[in-house]
């Protein structure tokens, strides 16, 4: 309980809702964040807590802060957001994931790194297990982010296997809920905004493609099981709910909560956008006893009452 946190990506969607669940848990948590995509009002119920400190910075930069613990999740996660300047996106990844395991040496602390389902770019094996190597386009628009995620995946292994450092990997799936940017481009916030304000929903392709779709409080219990789980685990270990939707039955889903048909256009599928992905969390559940309990209209309700507070 007397443990040091360090969070980076702490004012980001998951962040914000990993830092909240740690202090509650009583922890000092020391959010980092440059504000790429992130934003202070998401860490506004922390502003006045004592166990709580957030520091501006871009973890490009080398950090020198005492810590036990560090969850590596700053890096834009949005296709618009790290596709716009996919560089900065990479260099995140690669030098901002180094910087970050030079503190945990340093400091002899345990470290977590924030993967993705991505790193299965195009999966040709459905549903994906972590034994699967992946299927990535190396060099199309996605690659900046996929194979940022690949190599930072690769420096902790060898961070592990050169200095035995305390690693845990974890590639998380879809996961949407309160805490979301409503213009951070992912599509739960993206359908929720439109139909929220009575726009046509952007369905991309045929809305054929499927996704598996996690709510957040979920993912932060898988989160939280890993980072306490014995050394011996370390990932990589897929967190995710197995259930898979395609694009379609998402819109069906959101009228049916919403109580209304919804209108729907149809606009171009981006380059190289996945056709299917679905975890496989075996792994998950068998070395940390998680599996996720959320339904998709549940967990939807409660994303559709945050969203409400940015609709005039
Ligand atoms: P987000 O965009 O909401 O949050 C990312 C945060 O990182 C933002 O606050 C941003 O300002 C910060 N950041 C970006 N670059 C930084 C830098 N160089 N230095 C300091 N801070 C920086 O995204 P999210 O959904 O909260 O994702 C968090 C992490 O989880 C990311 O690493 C992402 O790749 C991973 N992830 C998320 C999902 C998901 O469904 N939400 C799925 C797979 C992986
Ligand atoms: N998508 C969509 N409309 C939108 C945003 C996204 O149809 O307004 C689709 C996108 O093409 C993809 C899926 O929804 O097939 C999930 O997209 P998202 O950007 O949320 O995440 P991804 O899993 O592709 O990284």
């Amino acid at each position: 309980m007397n443990k040091k946190i360090l969070v980076t990506g702490a004012a980001g969607f998951l962040g914000s809702n990993l830092c909240k669940r740690l202090v509650v848990d009583g922890f000092e948590v020391i959010g980092v964040d440059n504000f790429y995509t992130g934003s202070k009002s998401n860490l506004q119920d922390l502003a006045n807590n004592n166990r709580f400190t957030l520091i501006e910075h871009d973890i490009n930069q080398p950090l020198n802060v005492p810590c036990d613990w560090i969850f590596n999740f700053a890096c834009p996660a949005s296709p618009p957001h790290y596709q716009k300047d996919p560089i900065f996106t990479a260099k995140t990844n690669f030098i901002g994931g180094l910087n970050m395991l030079e503190l945990a040496r340093a400091n002899n602390a345990r470290i977590m790194q924030a993967s993705t389902s991505e790193v299965y770019g195009n999966p040709l094996q459905h549903p994906q297990t972590e034994q699967y190597w992946g299927n990535v386009h190396t060099t199309g628009p996605r690659a900046c982010y996929d194979e940022g995620k690949r190599v930072v995946e690769a420096l902790f292994f060898d961070y592990k296997r050169m200095y035995n450092l305390d690693i845990k990997v974890i590639r998380i799936f879809n996961t949407y809920g309160p805490g979301m940017d409503p213009n951070d481009g992912r599509v739960v916030s993206n359908f929720i905004m439109q139909a929220l304000r009575g726009e046509p929903i952007t369905l991309y392709g045929t809305g054929e493609q499927t996704r598996s779709f996690c709510y957040v409080d979920d993912l932060i219990n898988g989160i939280v099981a890993m980072m306490h789980s014995d050394a011996s685990i370390t990932g990589p270990i897929n967190l995710g709910n197995p259930i898979e939707f395609t694009l379609k039955e998402l819109v069906e889903t959101l009228g049916t909560v919403l109580g209304r048909k919804l209108n729907v256009i149809t606009m171009p599928l981006p380059e190289d956008d996945p056709t299917r992905r679905q975890p496989d969390i075996t792994l998950a559940q068998k070395e940390l006893g998680w599996t996720p309990g959320v339904d998709l209209a549940t967990g939807l309700k409660k994303t559709i009452a945050y969203f409400e507070q940015f609709v005039q």
